[in-house]
């Protein structure tokens, strides 16, 4: 069978740069599930569809024309890398992925980065309804304070502006709200390893992440 590692955990908990790294070091292809939420929010809005209208966002869901290439993120042929990662986007994707006929129309896209040998996928619900059957679940997280910080790092190397205290609330509210929501909320699942790594540097996580898939 194709080895899954399902890395699910907060925003800005470092997911997607572990998980990158660490499927690169295992030769894995890698998915990056909340692209494909943010994508659906970033397309309805160029399409003029509400982020509340639950069949419309599910019908651009199930339709998106995108390639992802290396660092690289297109949506019909336009390279949309930068503006899938603006805050604004983010909390339109945060609230495009409450909807289940969203879920529903995103499932066997995701499903179809599952390639040999094997692939690393980082998310919200991988390692329980994307793909339950993962060979090892982890639970990645960091303290609402280390997150905002990491964020707040990550905007100013881009050059962009950024303010420590929206970002902080930002982040609860987006945690919050997918938390609470039905549909796959965000939590820590039973068959989930806890990583911790507030205190951690990113060559730490990996290698903890890398030394676990070994055992
Ligand atoms: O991980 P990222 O911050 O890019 O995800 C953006 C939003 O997409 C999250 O706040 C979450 O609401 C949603 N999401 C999700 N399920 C996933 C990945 C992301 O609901 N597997």
């Amino acid at each position: 069978g194709i080895a899954i590692l399902a890395i699910d955990g907060p925003s800005a908990s470092g997911k997607g740069s572990v998980a990158q790294r660490v499927a690169e070091a295992l030769g894995f292809a890698y998915l990056d599930s909340g692209a494909l939420y943010r994508l659906t929010a970033l397309a309805a809005q160029e399409a003029g569809i509400d982020w509340s209208d639950e069949q419309g966002l599910a019908q651009i869901a199930q339709s998106l024309d995108v390639r992802f290439e290396k660092d690289l993120t297109f949506l019909g042929g336009q390279d949309v890398s930068g503006l899938i990662r603006s805050e604004v986007v983010g909390a339109g994707a945060s609230k495009v992925a409450a909807f289940a006929a969203v879920r529903q129309a995103l499932l066997a896209r995701q499903r179809n980065f599952a390639v040999a040998p094997g692939l690393v996928a980082d998310g919200r619900d991988m390692g329980s309804v994307v793909f339950p059957g993962a060979r090892l679940k982890i639970f990645l997280t960091a303290t609402a304070t280390v997150r905002a910080e990491r964020r707040y790092q990550q905007l100013i190397a881009r050059g962009e502006s950024a303010d420590l205290v929206a970002i902080t609330r930002d982040l609860q509210s987006r945690d919050e709200r997918d938390a609470a929501r039905k549909e796959a909320p965000l939590r820590q699942w039973d068959d989930a390893l806890l990583l911790e790594t507030s205190q951690l540097s990113l060559d730490q996580v990996v290698e903890c992440v890398l030394s676990w898939w070994k055992t």
